[in-house]
This record gives structure tokens, C-alpha cells and sequence, in this order.
């Protein structure tokens, strides 16, 4: 496949493999030897090139046909890999090897084993088997089962996953073997973000081949899922996160009063970058190198000290994998560099929050992208098919793909001035809303052209303009040749939306092939269905202002799902039609997702009694005993002041304002300490989720208001707080 840097690759390869064998980082056949990028760039990495070179013939022939074909692997060339694989990390330095895997927390787990084994003599060998490397057995009970496992049935499996390459990381004087695995119970029940993944990837490979042939393609051998996660986050001073039990323990700040300025001057996004910022960028992308992954695009956002970085796209289940390794090295780099990174939804109040855009696409092993209209995308009918597979996919199960980034730091975002609203819809741009009007009609037969941009000096190009404007509201975008989810948040796993995606989208694909196998004229039927769905699906697809509360109201009209928070979003994974797509092409069990239901309004309740209990120490500890102090420090002075025969007017109105700060304040802990008294109270998952919905999270928003209203007016030495303008801007 050609993407748009120019790299050839093989579906089921990784990009790593691509660099290796001689492409580059920029256009066609230039290199970037100068730098040694191309040395550095997966040397951490067992990829194609290594296992080329160190398995013989005939092993690397048969793990190719596992990793691309999907046949079984014989555990007899699994030993000879897993040799191999320990050669290659021993001489790297590496004393352990790890079974990597994502468990239903939302980031990754591992444990390591040395690859030590005893002799008769006393000493060591170093030895690691294909048992070794396919299947290890961490106990499963101490993870979120939702239920499917009793504490005292613990056995778990990992599984390798050998379609995602292994890798080596290095953990200050650590160095460690990391393999992709699955994570599953004894009885078989995924107990992790990966494995729906896969046997998503599976489905949608499935139907969109019998759709592929039943339009008369005959030479691709499989489809695959891309992903391209656009990621942000903040950098704080690390000192000021140590002086902040909020960013310590939830991430984000509980308390703060705007700073005199915001994000307002816009001159953040896209700014020049600090130079710290931007030592750090360097590390952070060389360590991403090392690793494989393709770290590429890298800008301030738009609240100040928030950034972006960007990778080349890959299959979905290694971008997947890669966004973790992302998260992880983000701040673990940050450390090195005296920032604290945080990749929370809404760190910071009254500037923006940080999202995840989930860049997906298909494409065949022979190179098509599958969502690429072409110069001329109303003749272009495989095109045609899939985008309508997808509009449809979209349209039908919107409720269930905004279940997947129903978190609760996404609440924060999701439908505030910021990032998308919570209602689902699709920006086609003029284009292909022109064709899909015309399909409407009975069929398509122009496409509207981009034309020329011409600025009116001679020495600047006239360039060839795109066929539409972009559209930052859309939660749902097409961007030329790919579809932009803009809805996830920033600390999400993107295992969710994706494994939806791939369902849903297999789905509509499955409705298309047994429509169209068999038939004599296809072009007709296909004609047929285009308009048929173009006429049902037109009410998903808005290519207006998203943030307008005419809108909300439109969408309504237009019958759209409006989810407003994440313990509804939870929810709605549970509505009939949802479960009955995932289980219909296997993504995942009625029992799984009861399960996966479960833990995740198990982890809301959780979330928020972190967040409030943070609140209730600060508030106790800090910000209230702050206030009494000062208010009687200003007490003293006033007499101080009277005593000296003036009139202390300033100090009594000062004391006024802090002495009633300081009695609401006592208030508003003790109605949030009731509020979460309360919500523990309830015993199960969902009314406890509601409880700390609706009583303890506007108990919270009470006493942040009370403090954020009394900081301004403190002394400086008196706050003990580091403030918004401390950790917003550097020094
Ligand atoms: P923007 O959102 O600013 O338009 P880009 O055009 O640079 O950003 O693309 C954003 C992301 O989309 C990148 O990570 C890129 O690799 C990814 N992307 C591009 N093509 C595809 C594709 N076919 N499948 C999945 N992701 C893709
Ligand atoms: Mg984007």
C-alpha cells in the first residue's frame, strides 16, 4: 500500500519492517542516513528485517504464514523463534522477557521472568521456549473481571500475539523482553482490550473480502483496519505536581482560579516551541523510534503547555499497541526531563481538555485503500460501497460507538466548547454530500472539483485545493481518505473504538455481500442499494457547526442519540441492537459484555470517590486551615491597626470575605462527605454510578467553587496551592 509519506508496506507487516528494508522517513527514495535515523529507528524492535536475518529458511517462511495468513504456529518453529528472539534480546543486554498485555484497566500490565535456568554444575543458562513465548499464566484474579471471575479462581492466560511485534524496553538498568499477548480466564472469557481487537479485525477481513469479490475483485487477499492516533497531553513542572495531591492522585486539577490569562491571545497552537518543550520532544521521539513506532507530527495545541504528537498510521491493533507504548514513554520521558506529562481528559479548567483523534481507514494487502474516493469518487464504486457501508454502520450504531469513549474524564469534554458534542454524526464535505445527493436521485455521474487556490502573488504556486474545507466540530469526519473519530480522550485505550468500528462496519459489509452474491447484474443492484441507504442514512450526515445549540436541536429533529454523560454512554452498550452486532460476528460474548459493562461503571464510581476524597483532603488539610489563618492574621492586624487609633476599613472587609469563605467552605466538605457517604452506601455498580453522577459530582463543583472564589483575594504567602499561572507557563 502507498500511503501519503511514500512507504510501501504489506498489510500485517509492521512499518518497522518497512524501514528496515530501505525506505525512509521522508518522500520516495531520499534517506535520512545522515542523521543515523535509520539506524536507531526499531532498533528495539524484533521485526521482519531481524527475523530474516536470525531464523532460518524454512521457520521464518512458516511464522510469516502465521502472522499474515493467520495458520497455527507448530510449537516446534515456536521454539526456534523463541531462541532466537532470546539471542537477540540477551546480546541486547536484556535479562527478562514479559508477557505485555491490557488488561481492563485501560493500560498495560506486565510481569517479568528472568531467562535464567539452573545447570548441574550451579551455574546459569539462559534459556526461553515456544511455550514460553506463545503462553504464560498470570493470575487473573486481581484484575477488573466484571464478575467472570471469582477471586479465588484465579487462572489467566496470555496468548502472543504475533501480528504485533515484540519488542525490548529499557526501565532505568532494566532490560526486558516485551511480547504482545491476549489476556483471557481459564474458561476462555477475554479479560482484556486486545483480544476484541483481534477478532474484529477477523470479522470485518471477512465480510469486506466477500464484498471485495462479490464486486469482482479477485487478487487481494485480505483487508485490514488502519489507525493514526493523534495524541495530546499537558507538561507540567514536575515540582508543582508534587505540591498537588489533585494532579498527584486524579490527574487533573481539583481546584484553581483562572490565571489572569488563558488560551484567549491563541498563540499557543502552533506556537514556537520551548526549548525545553523541545529537548523533550527529541528524547521523547527517539525513544518512540527505537521502539518502531512512527512518531511524526509533533505542535503546541491550544491550551498552553499542551501538545500533540502524531505517528505514521499502521493496522489497527499495532497503532493500538503503539498509542500505549505512546502514553507510557510520554511520561516516562517527561520524568527525565522535570516535567510531569498528563494525559487526563480536562487537567486544567476554562482552557481546553486533551482528546485522542482516531484516524482509521481500510485497506487490502495489495495496496488499496478502501476509503480513498479518487479524482473522481462518483464512478469509483468499490468506494462508493464502503463509504456507504461505514455511513450506515455509523448511523445505525451510534449509540455504541459513543459508548467507547464513555469515560469519565471525557465528560469534561464531550459536548463542552471544545471537542465534539456527544451526539454522533458524519462531515462528508461538499463532495461527496454532492454525490450522495445525486445517489439519492437514482446515480451518480460528476464529482465536484477542488479547483485552484490562486493568492494573487507571482511567485507563490497556484496549488491544487482540496474538494473541501475542513471541519473541526465534526465528532465524525472524513478526511480524504480516512474517517477522524474525534471523540476519544486523551488517556483512553483506542482498543474500544476501533474493535467497534471494525464490528459495525463488518456488519453493514455482511448485509451488502448477501445482497450483492449471486446476482447476475451487480451494477444494478449496487446502484440500487446506494440509493436505497443514501435516502435512509442522509439524517447522520451534518456538515454544519457541531458546537451550535441549533444543532442539538436539529439532531433531535433527526431523531440522533444526545448522550450527555459517561455513565449513560456506559449504558449504552447494553441496548439490544449493540449487543446482538458484537456478538452476531464474534467481537464479544453477551457474557463479556455484561461483564465489560460492569467494570465500567465500577471504574466511574471509582474515578469520581478518588477525585472527591482528593477534594475533601485538600480542602481540610490545606485550603480551609489557609483561609483561617489569614483571616485571623487580617483579625490581629485590624486591632493592631484600631490599637494604633485608624480605621482598619480595608482589613474588615477583607475579613468579612475570607471569614464567610472560610464558613461556606465548611459547608460545602461536609455536604461532599455526606454526598460520597452516600454513594458507597449503594451496593450495585449502576446505582452506585448514578449516585456519584448526580450527588457527588455537583458536590464537588460546590466546594471548587466556594475555593476557586476565595484564591483570588488571598495573600500570596498565604495560598497553599501552586496556581494555574505557576504550571501553565514556563519559565
Ligand atoms: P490532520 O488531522 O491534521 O488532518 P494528518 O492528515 O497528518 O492530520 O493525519 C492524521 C493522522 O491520520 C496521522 O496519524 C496519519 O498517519 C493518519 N492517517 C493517514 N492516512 C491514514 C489511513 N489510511 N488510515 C489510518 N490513518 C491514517
Ligand atoms: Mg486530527
Amino acid at each position: 500500500m502507498v500511503n501519503r509519506v511514500g512507504l510501501v508496506y504489506k498489510l500485517g507487516d509492521t512499518y518497522a519492517v518497512v524501514m528496515q528494508e530501505g525506505a525512509s522517513m521522508k518522500n520516495g527514495n531520499e534517506t535520512t542516513q545522515e542523521s543515523g535515523l535509520p539506524e536507531v529507528f526499531g532498533s528495539n524492535v524484533f521485526n521482519d528485517a531481524v527475523m530474516r536475518e536470525r531464523l532460518p529458511k524454512n521457520i521464518y517462511r512458516r511464522l510469516k504464514a502465521t502472522i499474515e495468513e493467520g495458520r497455527e504456529l507448530d510449537p516446534a518453529v515456536a521454539d526456534v523463534v523463541a531462541n532466537a528472539m532470546k539471542d537477540w534480546a540477551v546480546e541486547k543486554g536484556a535479562t527478562h522477557f514479559c508477557h505485555w498485555f491490557q488488561p481492563m484497566t485501560g493500560i498495560t500490565a506486565e510481569k517479568h521472568d528472568s531467562f535464567i535456568s539452573p545447570t548441574s554444575d550451579g551455574r546459569i543458562m539462559m534459556e526461553f521456549s515456544g511455550k514460553e513465548l506463545t503462553q504464560g499464566e498470570p493470575d487473573a484474579s486481581s484484575f477488573p473481571s466484571g464478575g467472570i471471575r471469582a477471586t479465588f479462581e484465579a487462572r489467566g492466560y496470555t496468548v502472543w500475539d504475533c501480528t504485533s511485534p515484540v519488542f525490548i524496553k529499557r526501565d532505568g538498568k532494566n532490560i526486558t523482553l516485551f511480547i504482545p499477548t491476549s489476556f483471557a480466564s481459564y474458561t476462555g472469557e477475554a479479560l482484556d482490550k486486545k483480544t476484541p481487537l483481534l477478532r474484529s479485525m477477523e470479522a470485518l477481513n471477512n465480510q469486506a473480502t466477500r464484498v471485495l469479490r462479490a464486486l469482482g475483485n479477485t487478487t487481494s487477499r485480505r483487508v485490514t483496519a488502519t489507525l493514526g492516533a493523534e495524541q495530546e497531553y499537558f507538561l507540567i513542572d514536575r515540582q508543582f505536581v508534587e505540591r498537588r495531591a489533585d494532579l498527584r492522585f486524579a490527574g487533573r486539577s481539583l481546584f484553581g482560579a483562572p490565571p489572569p490569562k488563558g488560551q484567549e491571545m491563541e498563540d499557543q497552537y502552533f506556537g514556537t516551541l520551548h526549548e525545553r518543550v523541545a529537548s523533550f520532544m527529541a528524547d521523547l521521539n527517539e525513544e518512540l523510534w527505537k521502539l518502531g513506532v512512527l512518531a511524526k507530527t509533533q505542535h503546541n495545541e491550544v491550551a498552553p503547555a499542551q501538545h500533540e504528537i502524531a505517528p505514521v498510521f499502521a493496522t489497527v491493533n499495532i497503532g493500538v499497541d503503539h498509542n500505549q507504548l505512546t502514553m507510557e514513554v510520554l511520561q516516562r520521558t517527561a520524568r527525565r526531563h522535570g516535567f510531569i506529562c498528563l494525559l487526563h481528559e480536562k487537567p486544567f479548567a476554562g482552557v481546553n481538555g486533551s482528546g485522542k483523534h482516531n484516524n482509521w481507514s481500510i485497506g487490502t494487502d495489495d495496496g488499496i485503500n478502501l476509503l480513498n474516493p479518487g479524482s473522481t469518487p462518483h464512478d469509483n464504486m468499490q468506494f462508493l460501497v464502503f463509504l456507504m457501508a461505514v455511513i450506515r454502520a455509523v448511523h445505525k450504531y451510534s449509540s455504541l460507538l459513543r459508548a467507547t469513549v464513555a469515560t469519565p474524564g471525557n465528560d469534561h469534554r464531550l459536548g463542552a466548547n471544545e471537542a465534539p458534542p456527544a451526539i454522533v454524526s458524519i462531515f462528508l464535505g461538499d463532495q461527496l454530500t454532492d454525490i450522495l445527493s445525486q445517489l439519492r436521485e437514482g446515480g451518480a455521474n460528476r464529482s465536484k472539483q477542488g479547483g485552484r487556490l490562486m493568492l494573487g502573488v507571482s511567485h507563490l504556486p497556484a496549488i491544487p485545493k482540496d474538494t473541501t474545507d475542513r471541519n473541526r466540530t465534526s465528532p465524525f469526519a472524513f478526511t480524504g481518505n480516512k474517517f477522524e473519530f474525534r471523540m476519544a480522550g486523551s488517556s483512553q485505550s483506542l482498543s474500544g473504538p476501533n474493535f467497534v468500528l471494525n464490528t459495525i462496519v463488518a456488519h453493514t459489509l455482511m448485509e451488502i455481500a448477501d445482497n450483492l452474491e449471486g446476482v447476475k447484474d451487480v451494477n444494478s443492484r449496487v446502484q440500487k442499494l446506494l440509493q436505497e441507504y443514501a435516502k435512509e442514512h442522509e439524517a447522520i450526515v451534518f456538515n454544519g457547526d457541531n458546537y451550535s445549540a441549533a444543532w442539538v436541536e436539529e439532531a433531535g429533529r433527526r431523531g440522533l442519540p444526545n448522550i450527555r454523560n459517561c455513565v449513560d454512554g456506559i449504558n449504552a452498550m447494553q441496548e439490544k441492537d449493540n449487543v446482538a452486532v458484537l456478538v452476531k460476528h464474534g467481537t464479544l460474548t453477551k457474557g463479556e459484555i455484561k461483564a465489560r459493562h460492569e467494570i465500567l461503571l465500577e471504574n466511574y464510581a471509582k474515578t469520581i470517590a478518588i477525585e472527591a476524597r482528593t477534594m475533601l483532603q485538600m480542602a481540610r488539610r490545606e485550603i480551609l486551615p489557609a483561609v483561617v489563618k489569614f483571616a485571623g492574621d487580617v483579625a490581629v492586624g485590624m486591632n493592631a491597626v484600631e490599637a494604633a487609633g485608624e480605621t482598619p476599613a480595608a482589613q474588615a472587609s477583607l475579613l468579612r470575605r475570607l471569614n464567610g469563605s472560610a464558613a461556606e467552605l465548611a459547608t460545602a466538605i461536609d455536604d461532599l462527605e455526606l454526598a460520597v457517604g452516600k454513594a458507597m452506601s449503594e451496593k450495585h455498580a449502576p446505582e452506585r454510578a448514578v449516585s456519584f453522577r448526580d450527588g457527588v459530582m455537583p458536590a464537588m463543583s460546590a466546594l471548587r467553587r466556594v475555593a476557586d472564589a476565595v484564591e483570588p483575594v488571598m495573600g500570596s504567602g498565604y495560598w497553599p496551592l501552586p496556581t494555574y499561572a505557576d504550571m501553565l507557563f514556563y519559565r
